[in-house]
């Protein structure tokens, strides 16, 4: 799932690319992720002009020139693709624009859960989720942090991921957050004192501040499909030694979600 250190980077790829490109072919190849009507979609991107690419929570946001707004929504398994044409589709590409630059934009999208959308920039707001969603994590000041998480109940990670709370973060940077902070993942919020939310917060700051530097390191000449994420810490390092203590790494899969913790720095 791409969280924010991905989405950052792909937002600073393409706008170093994009801002005054025009589209000159858009097709619409899988229907089932667009919001959007096809003869629509193309009608608008075709000859339109990217501007500015922006990222809220974790929708990747792509202005175009007619003040119309091309919105995804890569949910858990959408990616992103800049490429030559003559580089060979993935089975599931559900959306190719033709550049005049000669280059292509594809999303692709294994599972086909994320969404598509193309709408005029005052109509943003209409967007699902985007009238609960809580402040991007990039942007939560401490005041805000520790009074909106006292809002929810229930266990910590599922109140980081959740993203009325905090926008942007995912199963991954949820474990890596809660390893930095030294929480255990299952404890209640309302077990939490002051300082461990205070510490959260902290975690909350280095692990972006760590991690979204090394995805755009990654990113920098090349927009593909993998997602790597070797330099994780604790995230599906389950058996591995905790590289702080070194006990063997916890790996919990409940539902269809990995949740690694290290029960020695992260006592219940
Ligand atoms: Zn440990």
């Amino acid at each position: 799932m791409p969280e924010i250190p991905d989405l950052e980077a792909i937002r600073g790829f393409l706008n170093q690319r994009l801002p005054g490109v025009r589209i000159e072919r858009a097709e619409f190849l899988i229907p089932v992720v667009f919001r959007v009507p096809k003869e629509e979609f193309v009608r608008t991107l075709e000859g339109n002009v990217f501007g500015e690419t922006q990222r809220h929570g974790k929708f990747l946001i792509l202005a175009l020139e007619s003040d119309d707004l091309l919105v995804i929504n890569p949910m858990l398994t959408g990616r992103f693709q800049y490429l030559q044409p003559e580089e060979k589709r993935r089975a599931r590409t559900c959306l190719v624009l033709s550049l005049a630059n000669g280059w292509e934009l594809r999303y692709a999208d294994d599972r086909v859960m994320g969404k598509v959308y193309l709408l005029p920039r005052e109509r943003l707001h209409e967007l699902p989720q985007f009238e609960e969603m809580g402040p991007d994590a990039l942007a939560i000041s401490r005041e805000e942090f520790s009074e909106r998480i006292r809002r929810f109940r229930g266990q910590i990670k599922n109140i980081l991921v959740n993203y009325r709370f905090v926008a942007g973060i995912g199963n991954a940077y949820s474990d890596e957050i809660l390893f930095a902070a030294r929480l255990h993942p299952y404890r209640k919020r309302t077990s939490l004192s002051d300082d461990e939310i205070e510490r959260l917060y902290e975690a909350l700051g280095k692990v972006f501040a760590w991690a979204t530097p090394l995805v755009a390191e990654q990113m920098r000449e090349e927009l593909n499909y993998e997602e790597r994420r070797d330099f994780l810490k604790i995230h599906r390092r389950g058996g591995e030694p905790c590289p702080v203590c070194g006990t063997r790494i916890t790996e919990i899969t409940a539902g269809q979600r990995i949740t690694n913790f290290c029960r020695n720095c992260q006592p219940g």
